[in-house]
This record gives C-alpha cells, structure tokens and sequence, in this order.
C-alpha cells in the first residue's frame, strides 16, 4: 500500500576504480581505522594512580581520560566545550572543502569502503555482483556466505574497538582470550558489532541520505567559493556518445559513459549538479579522469571546484582558502581553542564543596551553645594524596570539630573525592555579640604540601 507513496529504492552495485583518489581514500581509510580501533591500546603514564591508557570513558567513576586531560563529572562543561568546538571545526571544513568529513573520515564511509572491498573479493567488480544476484545456486551461496562471514569478523573487531574506550584495552583483551569477558562488555561488543554489520552491510548509502542531519544542512555552509565535487557542464555538454574517429569539435568531452554514475557508493549522476546526497568522496573524479585519459582529452571534468569558477572560470574565483569566512571561522576556533586550553591548564587541581545540615539546621546545645552541622567535601584531582588543614578565618574563636577526623590532617587519597562531616559552635558569650540570625563563615582549608589556601564560606545558622 505505501509503494504508491515511497519510490522503490534501487539496489547499489558500486564498481571499483583505480585512481589518485582512490589511492588517497585508501592511505586515509587505514589511518583513520587505525586511530579509530587502536587509540585505546596507547598508555599514557598518569603517575600509576589513574589509569595508564591515553583514552578511557571511565562510566563507574564518570571520568574522561584524553591523554592529558582528565574531565571529571564536575567538569562536564569541557565536554560541551569541545562539542561544540568540534561542531565549529565541522562548519569551517566544510565552508571550504565541502564534506570532505563524509567522503574521507567518517565512520560509515570508512566501514562501508572495507565492506564494499570484501564484497569484491568474494563476489567480484559490480557486474559480477549483479550477474551472481540473479542466480540461485551453490556458487551463489558460498560467496554470499563467505562475504557474510568477513564482514561479521570485521563486525566485531570494530565492536571490541569501540568497547575499549569504555575498559582497559589490554585487560579486555585478556579476558576475551581467556574467555572471562563479562556478559556486559559481551553484550556492547555483540550490540555494536550488529549495528556496523547492519550500517556498513545493508543500510549503507540510506544512512547518509536519510539518517545523518549533516547532509541536511551542510548547503547552509556552503557558498559559491567552497571546493565541491562537480561536473563541468560547459565542457561537458552536449554529451554524445564515444567518437569512432576520436573528433571532439562541436561537441561536449561527456561520452555519456556513465562511469561516474557506477562508481558512485550513493547512486547518483554528478552530471545533475550538486546534490544532497553526494559525500563528495572524489571516486566519479576517478572514474572521469580515467576516461578522459582514454580519449587524451585533458582530466577534470568532474573535478573538485567552486561553483563560482565553474560560472565563470577566472583566476579570482578559483578555489582561495584566504576568504573572509575563513578568517572568521578560523578567529572563532582560535579564540575557543585558547579559551578551552587555557581552562584545562589552569584548571584548579583541588575542589573543595562545603553542604550545610537540612536536618536539623542547628542544634542548641546544653550549655546554651548552638551547633551547625556541615559536609565537606574535597576532590583531590591529582596523583598524588593530600593533606589538609581546615581552620577557621573569620570566628576564630568558634569550636570547629569533625566526627572521625583530625581537621589538622585531613587525608584524600590521589584521584579521588572525600567527605568529611564536621561541626561548628559558638558559645553563649559569642552568640550574644552577634545580632543577625545567620552568619557568614569562612573557612581556611591550607594544603599541608603546598602551603596553598582555598577559601570557603558558608552560612551559620543561630536561630
Ligand atoms: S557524486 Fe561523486 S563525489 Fe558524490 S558521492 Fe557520488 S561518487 Fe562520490
Ligand atoms: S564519466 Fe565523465 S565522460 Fe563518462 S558519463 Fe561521467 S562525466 Fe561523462
């Protein structure tokens, strides 16, 4: 019933093609699976107190290890920062190179090149792919089965991979060889591993064209300046088939060959301009360049350009990285980047909290004293333990006591928050002096290493 409505969309043979740009997108597909599946197994020395792998989402201690940085749950604020920095990144990229991110780094195209790659090698260039889908035999269904069996081994690499950021990449390797993995960490592996199969297996170019917002709105980005894929028309047309005499006078240098068309992993015809589906990966670039060499006509016809040279070709509307939207986005980056480093650096290595009682507020003692009961807690972010020394700045003279500890030697352990209740008590002589029914204390919490003060007030409650 909904067939009247939706198109039926076409199955995708993309052909393979041999290229600069094909060469390149191989070169980046093994540097970037690389990063992606090998970053956890990087250590990065944390003193033997945090943990020595260079990346880590520690979800049971909600931290964050990026090499130097650390972000504990306090500091979630860094992680918009760097989203949103990472989003500003996003936009000036693609002000000036188009969706490079697409074609070349990101996940689904990487995974989808590697699955396309074993689709090949098991099942041959696209047209014996269509020849082999149109049969019902043996020779079909061991192929079939053989590029099923590679992509579910790649399936849950990438599942390990990805799993590793949230454990100890060396342990987690152990215990999957010693079959002692937890059903948690079995379950993610499983869980990822069928939505790269799914993704990278099946959905492929729908993942780009219907379910990433990025294609939706990257023509926001766009302007006539930016670099994109496309065809020269003005050559191009009007496209005719191949010359049996090689003559190309009077007529377009587009064989209508639909070279670009095969190649292409989304399914489209670059001839029809820009469209939202391209992923600018550069393969119709290939597949025309190889064809004009054929005919020893000079390449680029669909080429990288602007769409301003492709107007009107001069040299000033060649593609120019010096724009002033460059410089824009690029003075927006700096200034975040700055803003950011700066943050992280000097980023207090202590932070210290102090909770006053809800129940009771306070408390009238025997002697007609009043006691405020208090919570303090201290974050110790370094590597190292801390002691410290916690007095009072502004009423000397009050009682300050703690349950269980000594408040001349409070001990937190490196990498780790502690809390401390303590009481504070003014005496019947010293409540007389003060006529407001709250007041404001402050506290002195000296780091005994250092010699380093931080300071902290609460509110005292009399009556
Ligand atoms: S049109 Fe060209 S650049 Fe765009 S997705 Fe297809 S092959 Fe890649
Ligand atoms: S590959 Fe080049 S010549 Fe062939 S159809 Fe595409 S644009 Fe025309």
């Amino acid at each position: 019933m909904l067939e009247q409505y939706f198109e039926a969309k076409k199955r995708l043979y993309p052909q393979s093609i041999k290229g600069r740009i094909r060469s390149l997108k191989w070169y980046l597909n093994a540097i970037f699976l690389s990063i992606y599946l090998f970053t956890p197994f990087l250590r990065y020395d944390r003193g033997g107190v945090a943990t020595d792998q260079s990346v880590l989402i520690d979800l049971p201690n909600s931290k964050l290890y990026f090499f130097f940085v650390e972000i504990w749950p306090q500091e979630v604020y860094f992680l918009m920062g760097i989203l949103l920095l990472a989003a500003v990144i996003l936009f000036f990229v693609t002000s000036l190179f188009g969706r490079i991110w697409c074609g070349y780094a990101c996940f689904q195209t990487v995974w989808t090149d590697i699955f396309i790659a074993l689709e090949k090698v098991f099942q041959g260039d696209r047209n014996q792919r269509i020849l082999l889908d149109r049969k019902n035999n043996f020779e079909k269904f061991y192929k079939k089965s053989l590029t099923h069996i590679s992509w579910i081994a790649v399936s849950l690499i990438t599942g390990f991979g990805f799993v590793c950021y949230f454990n100890d990449a060396y342990i987690l390797s152990k215990n999957i060889l010693n079959l002692q993995a937890s059903l948690t960490q079995l379950g993610w592996i499983l869980g990822i591993a069928f939505m790269t199969y799914l993704m990278a297996g099946f959905a492929r170019e729908h993942v780009c064209t219907f379910m990433c917002p990025y294609a939706r709105f990257q023509s926001a980005m766009f302007d006539n300046n930016t670099l994109i894929i496309s065809y020269d028309e003005k050559r191009g047309e009007p496209r005719q088939k191949a010359p049996k005499d090689g003559d190309f006078s009077g007529r377009g240098h587009c064989i209508d060959c639909k070279q670009c068309v095969v190649v292409c992993p989304v399914g489209i015809d670059i001839r029809d301009g820009l469209q939202m589906e391209c992923i600018a990966c550069g393969l119709c670039v290939d597949a025309c360049d190889s064809i004009m060499d054929k005919f020893n006509l000079p390449k680029g016809l669909v080429r990288y350009d602007t769409l301003a040279n492709l107007e009107n070709p001069n040299k000033k509307n060649k593609f120019n990285i010096l724009r002033p939207r460059t410089f824009f986005y690029a003075a927006i980056i700096i200034a975040s980047c700055a803003v950011m480093l700066n943050s992280l650096i000097f980023k207090s290595p202590i932070e210290v909290n102090i909770i006053a009682d809800r129940n009771p507020i306070y408390v009238r003692m025997s002697d007609g004293s009043i006691r405020n009961g208090y919570t303090l807690r201290i974050v110790n972010k370094t590597y190292s333990d801390k002691y410290f020394k916690l007095q009072s700045n502004n009423f000397k003279q009050g009682l300050i006591k703690s349950q269980n500890n000594d408040l001349n030697n409070l001990h937190v352990m490196a990498e780790k928050v502690a809390s401390f209740k303590i009481f504070f008590k003014l005496t019947p002589d010293l409540l007389n002096k003060i006529t407001e029914d709250r007041i404001l204390i402050d506290f002195d919490l000296i780091d005994k290493n250092t010699g380093e003060v931080e300071k902290i007030s609460t509110v005292f409650i009399k009556d």
